[in-house]
Formats: C-alpha cells, sequence, structure tokens
C-alpha cells in the first residue's frame, strides 16, 4: 500500500483499468502491487529481467490497440521507474 498503489509496478498499468484489481500471491489473495497481467500465483507472467522489454512489450500492445506513437510513448516512459525494475 502506499502513493505507488494506483498503478501496477511492474507494468504501469492504472490499477482502475484492472478488471481483477491486482495480480494474485501464491495463496491466492490479491496483490496489491502488480497487476493481473503481470503476476498471477505469486509469480512473473513474464521473463524479463530490464524495464526496456517491458516497455516494449507495451508499447507493442497499446499498438496492437490502435493507441497512437504519442500515447504510446505517454503511457510507457515512467516505467523504469517502478519498483520491479528499480536496481
Ligand atoms: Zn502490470
Amino acid at each position: 500500500m502506499g502513493k505507488f498503489d494506483r498503478f501496477c509496478q511492474s507494468c504501469g498499468m492504472p490499477r482502475a483499468m484492472d478488471e481483477k484489481g491486482g495480480g494474485t500471491n501464491a495463496d491466492g489473495s490479491t496483490n496489491s502491487v502488480y497487476c493481473s497481467h503481470c503476476y498471477t500465483n505469486g509469480k512473473f507472467n513474464d521473463k524479463f529481467t530490464h524495464s526496456a522489454q517491458m516497455v516494449h512489450f507495451v508499447k507493442e500492445h497499446l499498438k496492437e490497440s490502435g493507441i497512437g506513437p504519442l500515447k504510446r510513448w505517454f503511457y510507457t516512459m515512467h516505467i523504469s521507474k517502478l519498483n520491479r525494475w528499480k536496481k
């Protein structure tokens, strides 16, 4: 919980857009740090090791959804600052 709780700390998706309201922990409870797309049953759904991989992945997803380049940049510019990618 805290100020970062509004956004998934892996992909940056607003929590309000997560239809499940968050990822799931290994015990089945809701994880409030990561979204349901990134985190299921206590594990990440991807094998990414660097924020650039997530940025690329999210941009491709947004492109497929018909989102223009400026918005793709805007929606992904903060991903490298999320807790998962902090070194
Ligand atoms: Zn996510």
